[in-house]
């Protein structure tokens, strides 16, 4: 039986309250997580992996449920990611693809974009880790070393499985970040950080608010393909992101998931490619698969989902084309 481990649950209101929360969590030596639908933080914590004393709620915060076209709360369901509520058509395709519609009625957008990054040897129950001697990332005071990259007990090579993360990357998304320091706004492509147990910039104390998008983001037309193990609601193994405004070459982006510790944007890749000559969506596919290297820490074979990117970019470079 897997139990939930105790832990104080905290409630805010507003932004302010929530940041003040942190703040007095963090002055007397404790941790937090925050939470939002739960759906992947609360699992790992009935497997004991990394819990909390205390846990803060976003779902509170009037501000965190906002959504429009351009201004997406963390706290919105990605049920609620649809045509009905002038949502992106990229993003109502990718969010259609996210686990199952049960799941997405409480998986919300700020935790898909901060979900923690996964690997075979970490998202296992209590005791089938203490049967390998833990590692790196949950290795519970014993400084074990990563079972992925072993002989260095430094890394962690986790891979970042969120399906939304590209796709607001090809739409050219900002994050709103707030914290202890006050609120700042950067890139989405800027909000990560390779590194499997960091995973992105925010510092502690810091949550992410919304999601913005500009105006043109409007006039894209995007496409998301997926490679995942069942299509009722596995995590992705490989996903490439593509968009571009219809009969521009020099505003195409592509991104992936789920073949690193971070989601990338591969605007180099598409620079030099369209520099060399015509958009050509086979060439740029082989492009995009080089630049990837993904690691043994999924459920499908790293050479396989390397080779699939070359697929799933040229499938996204069409469905864009067409
Ligand atoms: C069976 C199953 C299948 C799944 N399949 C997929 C899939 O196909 N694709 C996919 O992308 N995901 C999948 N997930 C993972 C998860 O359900 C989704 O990613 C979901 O969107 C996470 O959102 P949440 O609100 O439940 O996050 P939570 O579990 O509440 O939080 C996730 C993480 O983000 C942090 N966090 C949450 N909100 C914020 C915020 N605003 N600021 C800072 N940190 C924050 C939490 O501390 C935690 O570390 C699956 C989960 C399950 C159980
Ligand atoms: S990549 Fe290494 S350190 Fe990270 S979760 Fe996997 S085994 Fe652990």
């Amino acid at each position: 039986m897997m139990l939930m481990p105790p832990f104080e649950l905290h409630h805010p209101s507003t932004v302010d309250e929530a940041v003040e929360l942190a703040a007095t969590i963090m002055a007397k030596g404790e941790a937090f997580d925050w939470v939002a639908g739960g759906t992947d933080v609360l699992p790992n914590y009935k497997w004991r992996i990394n819990p909390k004393p205390h846990v803060i709620s976003l779902a509170g915060i009037e501000e965190a449920h906002v959504l429009s076209s351009e201004e997406l709360g963390c706290m919105v369901p990605l049920s609620s990611l649809t045509a009905e509520n002038d949502v992106h058509p990229l993003l109502v395709q990718a969010a259609s693809k996210v686990a199952s519609s049960l799941i997405r009625k409480s998986a919300t957008v700020g935790g898909n974009l901060c979900l923690d990054t996964r690997c075979f040897w970490y998202n296992q129950s209590e005791d089938w880790r203490r049967s390998i001697d833990w590692c790196h990332k949950a290795d519970c005071g014993t400084g074990a070393d990563c079972r992925v990259i072993p002989n260095q007990n430094t890394l962690c090579v986790a891979t970042y499985q969120g399906d939304l993360a590209p796709n607001f990357m090809v739409l050219d998304a900002s994050v709103v970040l707030i914290g202890p320091d006050g609120e700042r706004t950067m890139p989405l492509a800027e909000f990560y950080e390779l590194d499997g147990m960091k995973k992105n910039v925010l510092k502690t104390g810091e949550f992410l608010l919304k999601v913005m998008l500009p105006k043109e983001a409007a006039q894209r037309k995007g496409c998301y393909q997926k490679l995942r193990v069942r299509d009722s609601w596995d995590f992705p193994e490989a996903g490439i992101a593509a968009s571009w405004v219809p009969g521009d070459a020099s505003t195409l982006m592509v991104a992936s998931t789920a073949l690193e510790s971070i989601p990338r944007l591969h605007a180099q890749q598409v620079g030099d490619h369209l520099e060399a000559g015509e958009l050509d969506p086979v060439v740029l596919a082989k492009d995009v698969q080089k630049s990837v290297k993904p690691v043994n820490n999924t459920a499908l074979p790293p050479r396989y989902r390397r080779s699939m990117v070359k697929t799933l970019t040229k499938r996204a470079l069409l469905g864009i084309l067409e």
